[in-house]
């Protein structure tokens, strides 16, 4: 059985901490990708990357069709944004800034280089909300969160916001 892992929430500095590289391909690895599954689904989320459960490693995993298409999911391992085209602009929330949601503008397509579970290089192109999450997941693996996107104004007021909650003991 997988393990569920809590998210972890903005103000832990594992969020904004670059990720090491991946380089070794074992079953640590697959365990964790399959931890990583499960606790995504758990939390209803579409994409996590490996330091929202705690842990500062270059993986990240995508089902942006949530359980629907078993083919769809997606592992990402050392990923990197190869290619990116036009704009979209479209509502942007993340599991470790639950309840908050703002526009963000990103590549309408994208296309991403990154490794599978067995090491072997493969790229993806995606359009739209899987374009989205290619930018959004990779982000996260530097260090870099959807709030760096959005004007200081907004970024502040959420943080003012997170604030409250963290000394109601309620983040
Ligand atoms: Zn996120």
């Amino acid at each position: 059985m997988p393990k569920i892992y809590p998210i972890v929430k903005f103000g832990d500095p594992v969020l904004e901490a670059p990720t090491p590289p991946i380089t070794r391909f074992d079953d640590d690895l697959k365990r964790l990708v399959d931890d990583m599954f499960a606790s995504m689904y758990e939390a209803h989320g579409v994409g996590l990357a490996a330091p929202q459960i705690g842990i500062s490693k270059r993986v990240a995993v995508i089902d942006v069709t949530f359980k629907e298409d078993p083919g769809a999911k997606l592992v990402l391992v050392n990923p990197e944004i190869i290619k990116t085209e036009g704009r979209q602009s479209g509502s942007e929330g993340c599991l470790s800034l639950p309840e908050f949601r703002e526009t963000v503008s990103r590549p309408k397509r994208v296309t991403v280089r990154a490794q599978n579970l067995h090491g072997e290089w493969f790229e993806h192109s995606g359009e739209d909300l899987l374009a989205r999450a290619f930018m959004h997941e990779t982000d996260h693996l530097y260090g870099k969160l959807y709030i760096s996107h959005i004007s200081a104004l907004k970024r502040d007021l959420m943080k003012r916001k997170i604030r409250k909650l963290m000394k109601q003991g309620e983040w």
